[in-house]
């Protein structure tokens, strides 16, 4: 899998364009902004997007999904733990804050160790609760994409509704720290860096 990192919107999200070499076919995950830069990259590498998929629910990751799926049409996927949080009135009052009439309707949920394809390669879904129930992580090959689940040298917050810090360190612990230490770890901002691995984490993260 090849895999691009945009800093997009106003809350500096990594949104990544995730593409198949030998088909052209690719996902774009967490479209928190700047569509028009989204676009415009996909275009000039001659993809084909199969799905946008959003780490977890939070609008700065989901943000741009209106308006991608308006100039894409492409199904749009969250974890079906998200989907169900997401439904929830009470958290509704986040779009609003962020000027969003509503949250984006998710067309197809997925679970733990599910495989959403891009082309020929696919990636592998790892349910990481903690930051917000739903939250996952992805992972094809060595490279895992974190979300707000692991940063370069911090964590998650879990002062957010559903938000849970001990299930935010069992998810980091128990599922991403059992991956490869060389297992590239592409995190949802780049507060501490853009790139990390699964053995500096291990080793550098104070969180952990
Ligand atoms: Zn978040
Ligand atoms: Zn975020």
């Amino acid at each position: 899998m090849k895999i691009q990192q945009l800093i997009v919107g106003g809350m500096g999200v990594c949104c990544y364009i995730a593409s198949c070499p030998a088909t052209k076919k690719a996902a774009i995950i967490d479209p928190g902004g700047d569509i028009p830069k989204i676009i415009a990259a996909v275009r000039k590498n001659g993809l084909a997007v199969q799905s946008i998929i959003a780490t977890h629910s939070h609008p700065d990751h989901v943000c741009g999904v209106a308006e991608l799926q308006a100039a894409i049409a492409t199904p749009f996927l969250m974890h079906q733990d998200e989907a169900t949080f997401l439904a929830n009135p009470e958290i509704s009052h986040y779009f609003a804050m962020f000027g969003m009439g509503e949250a984006p309707t998710c067309d197809r949920t997925v679970v733990d160790g599910e495989t959403i394809a891009v082309g020929d390669e696919a990636f592998t879904v790892i349910h990481t609760p903690g930051h917000t129930p739903g939250g996952m992580c992805l992972l094809s090959g060595d490279d895992l994409l974190t979300g707000d689940t692991l940063f370069v040298q911090g964590v998650g917050r879990t002062d957010f509704p559903g938000g849970s810090f001990d299930k935010l360190m069992d998810s980091i612990q128990r599922r991403l720290f059992a991956l490869p230490d060389h297992t590239k770890v592409w995190p949802g901002h780049g507060y501490g860096g853009s790139q990390s691995t699964i053995g500096a984490e291990k080793r550098g993260n104070p969180f952990l």
